[in-house]
């Protein structure tokens, strides 16, 4: 159940099954990004105490955000989200650390998938695209033959994809990729405060995150540099974020991003037992409701706890399903967000072997969810197509 919508209608119970796409803002993040609004709002490279205090805010944040990741405070820099930061690993390990080679998979996240491209356009870069199982899981024996025969490169990969959920290996990967002297980026933003992450164990060269997706406000997230990388900054201006990052820091965001990174992992395993119920609640009732009923990706296996890939069957009500669900207040997602509303499908779920012409709809959970809310959900989608020659 979501807390006090103050706005909205209570008179139908709206229901939040997009939590991939983003997440509501903790009232504890919201607490604490107020308290500096009032108190704090010096500039952070003013000199004088309103700026000080300003900057110790930012560097105290800092401390906790990389204390979480056992980083260096060194390593952690501070972005408009995870675009810019995965932008980042990929612009500068082009131009400031020789890469002409990059490997990725045509599962990644637009955020990826076009800085990539971009490269490959403008500086001379080959891009190779590393082969999908039938299940979605990025081939290995294949990325390895891939790093053999090209050298050295950046492989950039995502931690849990955004779509489907199946999770990537980062050991293995980053493993193979310090065997090969290639360079890692993985975009961790679907993954980032959802398990454990030790940076002392992963040798890994960036990793990116975005406060949204785990309860934070929208706008800022971060780039995890290696210590033993020296890049340059994209952006310029100021000398801000030890010279990597120009312009006046987000300080509300910030204070808000390590506030809800401290939240997450004060309750990682409760919250991950809590969603991950939902999710295989949401397959049983799933199947036992409709026939017919997919999941897309590695659902029951090595896949994110938060995200649930579904195909309906095929039926003419199938492809205005999100449409009928969102009438009935329930929000769930076609595609990534950025996709979502422009109706071109998805190029992650068309990357998968189809079988039919069947809709899929991304169902992904947060803390805020309830087993009610998933009986009320399954409940309206058997419904919607009970009404419907269904064709198994
Ligand atoms: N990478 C992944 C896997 C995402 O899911 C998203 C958000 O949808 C992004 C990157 C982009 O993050 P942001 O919205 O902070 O720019």
């Amino acid at each position: 159940m979501q807390p006090d919508m103050p706005h909205e209608s209570r008179a139908m119970q709206r229901i939040y099954l997009d939590n991939a796409a983003t997440t509501q803002v903790d009232p504890d993040v919201i607490n604490a990004m107020t308290a500096v609004m009032h108190g704090s709002y010096g500039n952070p490279s003013s000199v004088h105490g309103f700026g000080r205090a300003a900057r110790a805010e930012i560097e105290k944040a800092r401390r906790r955000v990389s204390g979480h990741l056992h980083a260096s405070p060194s390593e952690i820099f501070f972005t408009s989200g995870g675009t810019e930061a995965d932008n980042m690993a990929i612009g500068c390990s082009v131009r400031d650390l020789g890469i002409r080679h990059i490997i990725t998979s045509r599962l990644e996240h637009h955020a990826v998938l076009h800085a990539v491209q971009e490269q490959g356009k403008h500086r001379s870069v080959r891009i190779s695209y590393v082969g999908i199982g039938s299940d979605g899981h990025v081939d290995l024996a294949h990325l390895e033959a891939l790093l053999e025969t090209e050298g050295r490169s950046l492989v950039s990969l995502m931690h849990a994809n955004n779509e489907i959920g199946n999770l990537l290996d980062l050991k293995k990967v980053s493993e193979l990729c310090r065997k090969h002297d290639s360079l890692f980026h993985s975009d961790t933003v679907q993954t980032m405060c959802h398990y454990p992450m030790d940076l002392r164990e992963l040798d890994i060269d960036f990793i990116t995150a975005s406060a949204h997706k785990f309860h934070g406000p929208k706008g800022i997230g971060f780039l995890y540099v290696n210590s033993n990388i020296t890049i340059r900054p994209m952006i310029l201006g100021g000398s801000q974020e030890r010279n990597m990052r120009g312009g006046t820091e987000n300080l509300y965001g910030i204070v808000g991003l390590a506030k809800a990174m401290d939240i997450a992992h004060g309750h990682m395993e409760e919250h991950h037992g809590q969603i991950q119920e939902l999710k295989s609640y949401m397959m049983l009732s799933l199947r036992e409701a409709i026939p017919g009923v997919r999941f897309n990706g590695d659902a029951e296996g090595h896949s994110l706890y938060t995200v649930l890939n579904v195909s309906f069957p095929d039926t003419p009500i199938s492809e205005m399903l999100l449409f009928n669900l969102d009438i009935l207040g329930i929000a769930a997602s076609g595609g990534s967000a950025c996709s979502s509303g422009s109706n071109v499908g998805s190029h992650v779920i068309e990357e998968l072997p189809q079988d039919g012409n069947r809709p899929a709809i991304r169902f992904s959970f947060g803390r805020y969810n309830t087993r009610e809310e998933i009986d009320i959900t399954v409940g309206h989608l058997e419904s919607l197509l009970a009404k419907q020659n269904v064709k198994v």
